[in-house]
């Protein structure tokens, strides 16, 4: 049901925009559509709309939020089995899918400052006034980082600001080592996972990570349960697994996660770490940090405590104590499936995950009842005996929070099927009142484009494209400056192009569909506005998420609406929707990204060269605040990337003349013979997978898409052509020619696809 607010501002926006009006029997711009069935698509639309109940969505994240539910909590298996009696009740064929996964709980953690005096951390978040359920905490996990070590070490504590690879470069310049020491690291700039393994790399024994309130505390908004911030006791749980080596179930790589499958032993498990780790809040971080001696930190590490942050090593020494239940435990995904009618061996798969880190309000579910309230639209659509062309599969996984277990585990166990049936996927997870957010693969670029500009804004009169197009125009909604790369968004908006999707790198169940599968992706929620202060926390609840985030669930239906649009027209369309000129470019953009890449790094070893010949750090070294000289870089050779602009211009050409033969072809639905149609579908369908490169990626085979790929090295953010990208990056010099062939190779194989479609529709 539509809410008043929502039919005024719909109101609004016909008398504000009366320019927009177009005749009655124009049919709307839906690529891949004919005229006619672009007609049929926007009644069948609005007709979903009808069947979209914010009141309805809030009750079902009031009560699949009412108690923990992480996996192996009785309410994780509660919720799914409630999914499923809904699902069916909607007309849909639905299961749960059961795998066994590693999945190790803490028994005994503790944390305590043996020196210069003795002070034992909280490690607890205490309940706060009218959040309701922070007080009902009975069966929650005791805060910790999944896959983190069992351990029992005591040392010296050293500040590591982020813990990424530039943050160790610079400890080196101070003199401060961390080997036999315990890290304290601060959450933010990467993946958390790899705050442990480098600090491990480089000799630590074990690893604090704090929240800083500079970053997602007071320093960024008021502390709940006034707004949005983390609150002093705040913790931020979360995994720890090297997901960027693969996802999923840790002693199952490449295989679903069945009861009977063979199962690595845990030593031979590449994605545990080998320290003990531990999330803090800023309460229980301020003593320990207070305590550092050594070198002042360097301006950029300083948090928003007030104290004079120190690097250490020490006179801070700390004890930390971690025993864990090493065994497997039970997830939970819950399938359902809608039969298509005329290709019913295409799928268009969504998802969104159901287990929280506790109560998990925001993370996840305020994104899984907009999965639910789409799925009991479309059973309302199908009730009047309608059926879309091709077959949807819904899901709502389990495990995501541990390392996107239910999501990976079933997609490695229905491999050989996906490859010859995904059309494409579609994730959600966390939602929140704010501007559309969407990533994905490029080809899937103009359908987003096209959704979204039929999407009306809950709180003002206007599309949800155009305002998540104004914010891109003048600046990040946090009011933050502009990147080279965002100016440069800009301008092309101006200039009236499409809203570009974001680069997929890893963070949600999204990552098995694309990175390994090969499967066209899109991610997408509504977000920006507030830093996520009660993230992984008991918080996150739905006291909060009501108060603070979107209270009337109007961004939930938006979010329904975005993705059921989004799903029906990949299910409905005459010719799979791809429009494959936004991928070229996208593609051409990111080889002259590297060509920028090798000369900055050229100049900038160049530059750090003749700095250390000169003796200008020395030079310049201050007798306050020693800082030696940075390690000599190595030479940067010239490389040959040609292959790689001959595969980008060539794929340009080939786009341009398939777009132009899809687009003839839905224009004169005379052209679109079923045959025709078929064939040219059924290569569409598959059209990603060319882009899955064998053997994969350097040193992470599991990664196996050439294009798109999360950081090695920042985890969360996304890495393009990221064979040869992180070749330069990490200056493997040597193992670039072959990073070329490879992915010159796998844009070739796409343009061959496209070449083929192109020769049937003429
Ligand atoms: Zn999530």
């Amino acid at each position: 049901m539509r809410t008043l607010l929502r039919r005024s501002a719909l109101a609004a926006a016909a008398a504000l925009a009366p320019a927009l009006a177009v005749p009655a029997d124009a049919p709307p711009p839906m690529i891949g559509f004919t005229a006619d069935g672009a007609r049929a698509q926007a009644v069948l639309e609005a007709r979903f709309d009808q069947g979209l109940d914010a009141r309805e969505m809030r009750a079902w994240l009031e009560r699949l939020s009412s108690e923990p539910n992480h996996i192996g909590a009785p309410h994780d298996r509660a919720n799914a089995e409630f999914m499923l009696a809904q699902f069916r009740a909607w007309g849909w064929d639905a299961q749960i899918e059961t795998f066994s996964v590693l999945y190790p709980t803490p028994k005994r953690v503790s944390l305590e400052m043996v020196a210069p005096r003795h002070v034992r951390a909280t490690l607890h978040e205490p309940p706060i006034a009218g959040d309701r359920s922070s007080a009902k905490t009975a069966g929650a996990l005791p805060p910790y980082n999944v896959y983190g070590a069992d351990g029992d070490v005591t040392g010296e504590l050293v500040y590591v600001n982020y813990g990424m690879p530039d943050d160790y470069r610079e400890l080196a310049r101070h003199n401060v080592s961390v080997k036999g020491r315990i890290v304290i690291a601060r959450y933010g700039a990467g993946w958390r996972g790899l705050k442990p393994k480098l600090a491990y790399e480089h000799g630590a024994i074990g690893c604090l990570i704090y929240s800083d309130p500079r970053d997602d505390g007071y320093g960024a908004a008021d502390t709940y349960p006034a707004g949005a911030g983390r609150p002093a006791e705040g913790l931020q749980r979360g995994s720890v697994a090297d997901m960027p080596i693969y996802s999923g179930d840790p002693l199952t790589p490449g295989i679903g996660a069945t009861r009977d499958a063979p199962r690595l032993p845990l030593s031979e498990a590449k994605t545990l770490l080998k320290i003990p780790v531990l999330p803090i809040s800023y309460q229980d971080a301020r003593p320990l940090l207070e305590a550092l001696g050594g070198p002042r930190a360097p301006a950029g590490w300083r948090g928003g405590l007030p104290i004079t942050y120190h690097l250490g090593a020490g006179p801070a020494r700390v004890h930390l104590a971690i025993q864990s239940d090493w065994s497997q435990k039970e997830i939970y995904d819950v399938v359902a499936r809608l039969a298509g009618s005329v290709y019913p061996d295409q799928w268009v798969l969504r998802g969104n995950h159901h287990d929280g880190w506790v109560f998990g309000a925001d993370d996840p579910l305020s994104g899984n009842v907009a999965l639910m309230a789409e799925m009991k639209a479309i059973g309302a659509l199908a009730a009047t005996g309608w059926r879309p062309k091709r077959t949807l599969v819904y899901a709502s996984w389990d495990g995501e929070e541990a390392g996107l277990l239910g999501s990976t585990e079933w997609v490695e166990t229905h491999a050989a099927e996906l490859a010859e049936k995904a059309v494409a996927y579609v994730n959600s997870d966390s939602n929140t009142r704010g501007f559309l957010e969407a990533g994905g693969s490029h080809s899937l670029q103009r359908l987003v484009n096209q959704v979204s500009a039929g999407v009306t804004d809950p709180l003002q009169p206007a599309s949800v494209l155009a305002r998540a197009r104004a914010v891109a125009i003048v600046g990040g909604s946090r009011g933050s400056e502009h990147t080279a790369e965002e100016r440069r968004i800009a301008r092309e908006l101006l200039d009236g192009g499409d809203l570009p999707l974001d680069p997929l790198g890893s963070g949600s169940d999204f990552t098995p569909f694309l990175q390994h599968a090969g499967i066209a992706s899109l991610n997408l929620g509504f977000g920006g506005l507030q830093p996520g202060g009660v993230y992984h926390s008991i918080y996150d609840s739905f006291d909060h998420y009501v108060k603070v985030e979107d209270g009337d669930l109007h961004y939930g239906v938006a979010l329904a609406e975005v993705a059921g649009h989004v799903m029906l027209r990949l299910a409905d369309a005459d010719l799979v929707p791809l429009r494959t000129q936004d991928f070229a470019a996208a593609v051409g953009h990111y080889v002259d990204e590297l060509d920028q890449l090798v000369v900055h790094a050229r100049d900038e070893a160049e530059a750090n060269h003749r700095l250390l010949d000169e003796r200008v750090y020395e030079l310049a070294a201050s007798v306050v605040d020693p800082v030696g000289p940075p390690a000599r870089q190595p030479a940067v050779p010239f490389l040959n990337l040609a292959p790689l602009h001959n595969a980008a211009t060539t794929l340009a050409a080939s786009a341009r003349a398939f777009d132009a033969a899809f687009a003839a072809t839905t224009a004169e639905p005379a052209r679109l013979t079923p045959a025709r149609a078929a064939a040219v579908n059924a290569a569409l369908a598959r059209a990603e997978r060319a882009l899955l490169g064998e053997p994969g990626l350097p040193g992470r085979p599991w990664y196996r898409h050439m294009i798109y790929a999360p950081g090695l090295y920042t985890g969360y953010g996304a890495k393009t052509l990221p064979a040869v990208r992180e070749a330069i990056e990490e200056r493997h010099f040597d193992e670039v020619p072959a990073a070329v062939t490879m992915t010159a190779a796998a844009i070739d194989g796409y343009r061959h696809a496209l070449d083929a479609a192109t020769a049937a529709l003429r």
